[in-house]
Formats: C-alpha cells, structure tokens, sequence
C-alpha cells in the first residue's frame, strides 16, 4: 500500500494534481478540506463546528482531524493501490498521528511531495480558484493572508519532518498544470 503526500501552501495546486496522481496510479485522493466543506455543506454538528474556523483561515484542532481521517479511511479500502493524502498532515502531531496509525498497519508514508510555489503565485492561483469554486476561504485577501500565516507557522515545520526520514521530495510548483504532474510523476516511478 502506498501512502503519498501532497504538500505545499495554499494554492499550490495539491488538490488538482491529487486528482490527476490518484486517476494515473489508482489512489484515493483524501483532502481533509473537500471532506470538511462535505461537513459544512450537510450542516452536521462537526460542520457546524469547523464553518467559522474555516472561513476565517484557521486550522482545525488535530483531534477533529484525527476522527474524519479514521473514519474515511475505514471507509474506503477497496481496490486501490494506496493513499493521496492532500492537505494531510498539517501540524508536527497530525504528523504524528499518521505515523502511528501506519505503523499500526506496518506501513510507512512512502513520499511527501513538496509543491514550491512563489508568494505572489499564491494568490493569483486563488484568485482563479475563487471565480471557479464557490470557496469561502477563497473569497477574501485577509483570509487567504491567514492560511498562508498558518501554513508558515504550523505546516512548514513538516518539511525538516519528513527530510529527516529521506522521504521529502520537492517540484517547481510555478510551473503549468501538465508540467507539474510530469514532475510528480517522475518522482513517484523512480521511487515505486
Ligand atoms: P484545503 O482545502 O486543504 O485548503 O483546506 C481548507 C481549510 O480546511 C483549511 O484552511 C483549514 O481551515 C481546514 N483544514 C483542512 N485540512 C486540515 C488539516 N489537516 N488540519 C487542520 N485544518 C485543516
């Protein structure tokens, strides 16, 4: 079983290479953000929850994290080859936690694959974002200027994380769409 992960700010394009990495090598793409706007979108009690932290570019705590991850991934073992974990993990503990439940399954994260992308990249990708999805957190500057100060305090500490285990591999996320996923590509068939 694999285990990828899809890192880099927000913007950078994880979730549309997640789809296209997940439709080439069989994967489930899991983004812990679609699953969360799914919570919002049927108001049950965790999207009631998480709405306002969202939409104001905060992270949600790590235990909520913890129980949406278990429950889609218990959920949806069919058939596949493995894991696109997008938007996961995004604190030192959510790193944690994964590593624990796959080690449970005698498994490791097999890749992070890191999306490099330029400040000013940022949001003119979400700006385009925003005139396509009806994204919240796409909507307004000082939301957008939040994710990226939580991205920088809180996510970008998983980089010295994973280089550490020699699993942490970087792509030119600047680059167009195509470009970006031969990148990924490349990384993902020298190292299956
Ligand atoms: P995304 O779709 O990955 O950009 O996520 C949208 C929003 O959902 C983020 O800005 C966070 O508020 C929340 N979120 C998604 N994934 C996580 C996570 N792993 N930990 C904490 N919050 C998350």
């Amino acid at each position: 079983m694999k285990y990828y992960i899809i890192f880099g700010p927000p913007g950078a394009g994880k979730g549309t290479q997640s789809v296209l990495l997940a439709e080439k090598y069989s994967l489930t793409h899991i983004s812990t953000g679609e699953l969360l706007r799914k919570e919002i979108e049927s108001k049950s009690e965790l999207g009631l929850k998480v709405k306002a932290i969202i939409e104001n570019g905060r992270l949600v705590d790590d235990e909520t994290i913890l129980v949406l991850l278990n429950k889609v991934v218990s959920e949806s073992l069919n058939g596949n080859k493995g894991y696109i974990l997008d938007g996961y993990p995004r604190t030192i503990p959510q790193a944690e936690a994964l590593d624990r439940i796959l080690e449970a399954k005698g498994q490791k994260v097999s890749a992070v694959i890191s999306l490099e992308i330029d400040e000013e990249v940022i949001f003119q990708r979400i700006a385009l974002r925003a005139q396509m999805e009806e994204r919240k957190d796409d909507m307004d500057r000082a939301t957008i200027e939040n994710r990226i100060v939580q991205y920088h305090k809180k996510t970008e500490p998983l980089i010295s994380y994973y280089k550490e285990s020699g699993r942490y591999f970087q792509v030119d996320g600047n680059k167009s769409i195509d470009d970006n996923f031969k990148d990924i590509c490349d990384i993902i068939d020298k190292i299956k």
